[in-house]
């Protein structure tokens, strides 16, 4: 189980201490990329040694509650600040069980949170799941199926429009081109909307092949045009929407994050030119296989580090718990489990189980869900929090009742597909089926396997899956999937 006692004074005392570290570690950056005043280095009191155990057990675990009831402050609007970590699966971080991770910003704000342990993103690639999480709806109701190549349908309205119409001041802060309105949409209802990345040396004679090679994505410089919006563009009450996307490949996090976890001087680095060598073909060694997972693990602890940031100036501010925060991912990332690598192909936990922490001191108690619960749940519960009407068209199901132990979470399926539904999948009751539509063929999961799934039990159990599959053909029937 995850670790569920905390207390909103636990949370304020980490961040306070990490930003008198990170003030006073400032001068010592050394990454050219990096802008004045940010700083790379992890305060060394905090880490993620706190978690008491692993994940495994958690399925179907739901706490008893005390009784909640808002504070004055709280009956007004909150502000609400939704951060997407690109690529961040839930094992990667503190609060979910991992005793090696460097997330104590992350971890601090679990304590004080809402922490679902099994929640699933209905696609692993960027921009459908991100749709997902502001409409609600799956990928074919929203139309964004396949990343960067199709865009926000009409007959769905983002989370961040229905905040504006009820008088939010919106604000999206990201750190990927995919999220430009040319090739999404979703910049419909922020009043801001601003990409940050940072431009790599790239010769003016060569046509890229990748957006990588002449694109990156930097943590401090999201945080840095996060933080000027709080400074000067940020009025009660506000929608901000943060996305940083250092996690995901290639894996280069700026020292001293790059040595923090594996050291291995011999293996494969986390370039782009690394990850096109494993595409096509290249194995890499366990020994390099760890050492990826360790830069990947370092870009994680970068992002927890700047995170720290943004919830040092909410507190600076006195409005952190005037703030429901929301913290989830898109999708995970594989490093050879199954031997399989990054994610938009995959439907094992690595590339969809991820970390969703939902934190409203007054309104959402601390604790443990341990239900399956979907990314297009995320919108319903926010309007519910908001005492906002949540449209008809919306499929997930608001998550307050599992939170506040009303529901138990029994009846709760979570679905997946990828893009081209070839494959679909549900987690429901402890198990998880995965379907490939195209031969027929089934994999069965017992989820207190561990994180990794363990092995197929489809043959061992042909009622239980034959019951999963039919969950699974009526979600995808209803999505309009076809047989
Ligand atoms: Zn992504």
């Amino acid at each position: 189980m995850l670790r569920v006692k905390g207390s909103a004074r636990h949370f304020w005392v980490a961040v306070a201490v990490f930003v008198l570290l990170g003030n006073g570690l400032s001068s010592a950056c050394a990454d050219s990329n990096r802008s004045p005043g940010s700083s790379a280095d992890l305060p060394q009191a905090q880490t993620g040694s706190s978690a008491t155990a692993t994940m495994k057990e958690d399925p179907g675990v739901l706490l008893v509650r005390p009784t909640f009831s808002p504070t004055a402050a709280q009956k007004e609007r909150p502000n609400v600040l939704l951060i997407t970590v690109d690529t961040l699966r839930a094992d990667a971080v503190g609060a979910y069980g991992n005793p090696k991770a460097r997330t104590p910003n992350i971890d601090s704000l679990a304590q004080d949170s809402s922490v679902f342990s099994l929640a699933i993103s209905p696609e692993p690639q960027t921009n459908p799941t991100h749709a997902s999480i502001f409409t609600g709806v799956f990928p074919n109701r929203h139309g964004i199926v396949h990343h960067m190549a199709s865009k926000l349908s009409d007959r769905v309205k983002p989370l961040a429009k229905l905040l504006a119409e009820a008088g939010y001041a919106t604000a999206g802060h990201y750190s990927w081109i995919s999220f430009d309105p040319e090739y999404s949409e979703l910049e419909r209802g922020f009043a801001t909307y601003q990409r940050h990345t940072v431009d790599r040396p790239f010769p003016a004679d060569r046509k890229p092949d990748f957006y990588e090679e002449y694109l990156d994505s930097k943590a401090n410089v999201t945080t840095d045009g996060v933080i000027s919006w709080m400074e000067t563009g940020a009025k009660d009450p506000f929608f901000l929407w943060i996305h940083y996307n250092d996690a995901h490949w290639p894996y280069e996090p700026p020292p001293p994050f790059d040595a923090m976890f594996d050291q291995c001087l011999s293996c494969i680095d986390g370039s782009l030119k690394s990850i096109i060598r494993i595409v096509e073909g290249y194995s890499p060694s366990p020994e390099e296989a760890a050492h990826l997972r360790g830069l990947y693990d370092g870009e994680v602890a970068f992002v927890d580090q700047q995170l720290g940031r943004v919830f040092g100036g909410l507190i600076n501010k006195g409005m952190l718990d005037r703030t429901l925060v929301v913290l989830t991912a898109d999708h995970g990332e594989g490093f050879g489990e199954k031997g399989l690598w990054s994610h938009q192909e995959v439907l094992y936990n690595t590339a969809l189980r991820v970390p969703l922490i939902i934190r409203y001191p007054g309104r959402v108690p601390s604790g443990s869900v341990g239900a399956p619960v979907s990314l297009t749940d995320v919108l319903p519960t926010l309007l519910e929090l908001l005492g906002m009407e949540t449209p008809e068209w919306v499929e997930g199901k608001s998550l307050l009742p599992l939170m506040l132990g009303k529901e138990d979470g029994n009846e709760r399926a979570a679905f997946s597909q990828l893009w081209d539904a070839r494959k679909v999948a549900v987690t429901y009751q402890g198990h998880k089926l995965i379907k490939n539509r195209q031969t027929g063929a089934i994999e069965l999961y017992d989820l207190s396997q561990g994180f990794l799934e363990g092995t197929d039990l489809a043959g061992e159990k042909p009622g239980l899956a034959q019951s999963l599959e039919a969950l699974l053909d009526a979600w995808a029937a209803g999505q309009g999937m076809g047989p």
